[in-house]
């Protein structure tokens, strides 16, 4: 069965307990972010994390070639080799991949990124973040069937070899559907998509595939790049994707049975 769990991003996810369940599942593959790491060692080189919000809203991080930098070391470095050795020591075969090896993740550079600074739009000319415009399913497939776990994280690449940062949601979305899995389960911080960002309680449970944008206004922030990947994955034919939280015991079967956020 190929279901495509992604880990983040924000501090606090436990992944000790993902890394438990996929030993159980090796067939699965693991797609990563890390955006906190990524501050924390920006921070430490003197680099610290800048956001900028577009004209529509959005919040993405800056990635200029210094952040971009500091990117690469935070996730194709140390996350990505910390994931791999876990999954090591549980006796899974795992192969970690940034998007840039074997063209994996082929992207097209956004060009024109316009930011909202003191209420004038400003255009970012040196952003390095990309598009994902492609997923070379024949590497995943063949490490698969050698037994191997992909563990997959940002940056992606262009055509001609640019190395362009990606969202992880965005990757994790582009990857399940380029798979066709049956399942994308993205893990969090939180209980899923909540009808009030501050009430645990107020989780959404299920959302028909149809029906995201009108839940769209609900989520602010990254929980909305995680929506729109949702929504995306689920149009492009994912069985099932489900926003769920990463802090339990077994959080890949909780949301495999229902609990966060279902969208199908
Ligand atoms: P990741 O684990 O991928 O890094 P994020 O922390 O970036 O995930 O995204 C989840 C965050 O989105 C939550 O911590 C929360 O603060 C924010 N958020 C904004 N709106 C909502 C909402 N309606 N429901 C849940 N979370 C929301």
């Amino acid at each position: 069965m190929t279901i495509v769990v992604k880990i983040g991003g924000a501090s606090g996810n436990r992944t000790g307990s993902v890394l438990d369940e996929l030993a159980k599942h090796p067939e699965y593959v693991l797609v990563h972010g890390g955006s906190a790491e990524v501050d924390r060692l920006g921070a430490g080189l003197g680099r610290p994390a800048e956001y900028y919000t577009s004209p529509s809203g959005v919040v993405s991080r800056r990635t200029d070639p210094a952040h971009l930098e500091v990117l690469v070391y935070a996730l194709a470095g140390k996350v990505q080799t910390e994931l791999v050795a876990g999954l090591g020591a549980r006796g899974v075969r795992a192969v970690g991949l940034s998007g840039v090896d074997g063209r994996l993740l082929l992207a097209r550079r956004r060009t024109g990124a316009r930011a909202v600074v003191d209420g004038r739009t400003i255009h970012l000319t040196d952003d390095l973040s990309g598009t994902i415009e492609r997923v070379d399913v024949a590497l995943l497939a063949t490490l698969r069937s050698a037994g191997i776990l992909p563990v997959v994280g940002p940056p992606a690449v262009t055509e001609d070899g640019q190395v362009v940062n990606v969202d992880a949601d965005r990757a994790a979305s582009s990857i399940a559907a380029a798979l066709g899995a049956e399942a994308l389960v993205l893990l969090t911080n939180v209980p899923g998509l909540l009808e009030r960002k501050e009430d645990p309680t107020s989780r959404i449970a299920r959302i028909p595939r149809d029906d995201v944008e009108r839940f769209l206004p609900l989520a602010a922030g990254r929980m909305r790049k995680k929506l729109v990947a949702a929504r995306d994955a689920a149009a492009a034919g994912v069985g099932r994707v489900v926003i769920a939280p990463s802090d339990l015991a077994d959080p890949i079967a909780h949301a495999l049975a229902g609990g966060g956020t279902v969208i199908a």
